[in-house]
């Protein structure tokens, strides 16, 4: 078996700023509870540890008592929820990612002037949610092509459409196309919608799952960036499956070998960067090690843009220790992305006389050990590897 470890997988800039905005949090008022209005990313095992660490998660501000310390989630809120939080006397810490609050601008600029805002998105979505609540007078949620013969359109030369930051690039743009067609006049943003992280993950999965036979997704169901990177792969005709965690990994996923050639061969075209597959391995020890290695399946094990790398990593020791994995890595995009700490937690960390800039968390690349990713492959097979 060989499993391609992609990249970029994992945590995004504003999930990784979300949550170390209820690190910090925890740690600046220590000894009070902390809510969380709604899921702080959407990832049960993030949950599950804040809520470890006593963080109470809410689906109302009604459930927050006058006076206490709320964060809101990464995927925005509405203004009524901040009117909420206000008038409830709150210390509100907001942990949306800025690409939302671009979202959230683009509505209320473009329905200031007067213009009809189509957001294509998941109607039940968080992020979509705190958008219309923006406008919500001027803006439609369109889900897909049927929905547009049941819009309310007034002046089609006043139309714009945004998007929800984690669609499937490949669904919203048969979306985009369907509005174009029907409002030839209709504006688009100003500048991309979809994340810079969704994009780069599901350009990883398309231009690498061809040449596998199974994709494993790291992440939660009500993720909406991990449930888009299967419908990616399966769009490119490879099974995906979607999973929390190791634990839910089937043996039977893996009975039975395909007879495709190794996944990735070194300068693979690409539309951005050709994929590259390194081995720390020399041709001797591969050819003595072929010997005793199953027949070859090839897995792409990436994960959501919610998703913690050590769930990865313990999907790759399982294969590697009990699978005979050999582990690579398929690098297509270089991501160098990091948000900062939002305002109201400076000023809340500044007020006692906590130095922000000098809490700063560093985003880095997870270094691939092999006490954590696997004990017998991993030195033969991943490049940079250390012993630590
Ligand atoms: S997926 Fe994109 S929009 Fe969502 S938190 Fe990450 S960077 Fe922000």
């Amino acid at each position: 078996m060989q499993v391609i470890l992609v990249n970029p997988r994992g945590f995004c800039a504003g999930v990784r700023m979300a949550i170390d905005v209820v690190d910090q949090v925890l740690d600046v008022f220590t000894g009070q509870t902390i809510y969380v209005y709604h899921e702080i990313v959407h990832n049960k095992h993030v949950v599950t540890r804040f809520k470890d660490r006593g963080v109470v998660f809410v689906e109302s501000i009604d459930e927050v008592p006058p006076g206490a310390i709320v964060v809101f989630s990464a995927h925005g809120i509405s203004p009524a929820v901040r009117q909420a939080a206000e008038a409830r006397g709150l210390t509100a810490i907001d942990a949306t990612c800025p690409l939302v609050t671009k979202v959230h601008s683009e509505a209320i600029r473009y329905a200031r002037q007067g213009y009809q805002i189509l957001l294509v998105g998941h109607r039940d979505h968080q992020e979509v949610i705190g958008t219309q609540g923006e406008a919500p007078g001027a803006i439609q949620v369109v889900e897909s092509p049927e929905d547009i013969a049941g819009l309310t359109i007034d002046d089609p030369s006043r139309l714009v459409y945004l998007t929800q930051t984690t669609l499937s690039t490949d669904d919203a743009g048969v979306i985009i196309d369907a509005l174009r067609q029907a409002f030839p006049a209709i504006k688009a943003p100003p500048s991309e919608d979809i994340c810079y992280a969704t994009t780069n993950r599901q350009h990883a999965v398309r231009t690498l799952a061809p040449q596998c036979d199974l994709v494993l997704v790291v992440g939660s169901t009500n993720s909406s960036n991990s449930q888009r990177l299967t419908e990616i792969a399966e769009n490119v005709g490879t099974r995906a499956k979607l999973i929390d965690d190791a634990s839910q990994i089937d043996p039977a996923w893996f009975i039975g070998s395909s007879q495709r050639a190794p996944a990735v061969r070194e300068g693979s075209p690409t539309p951005q960067r050709a994929p590259t597959v390194r081995e720390g391995v020399s041709s001797t020890s591969q050819q003595a090690r072929s010997a005793s290695v199953e027949p070859t399946q090839t897995i792409l094990l990436t994960a959501g843009a919610s998703a913690p790398e050590d769930l990865v990593a313990e999907i790759c020791r399982l294969l590697v220790d009990e699978h005979h994995a050999e582990l690579f890595t398929g690098d297509v995009i270089e991501e160098a992305v990091e948000f900062g700490l939002p305002v109201t937690l400076k000023r809340a960390m500044r007020e006692r006389g906590i130095d922000p800039e000098a809490r700063r968390i560093r985003v880095e690349s997870p270094s691939i050990v092999k006490a954590t990713y696997g004990r017998d492959a991993v030195p033969l097979t991943i490049e940079g590897l250390s012993d630590q």
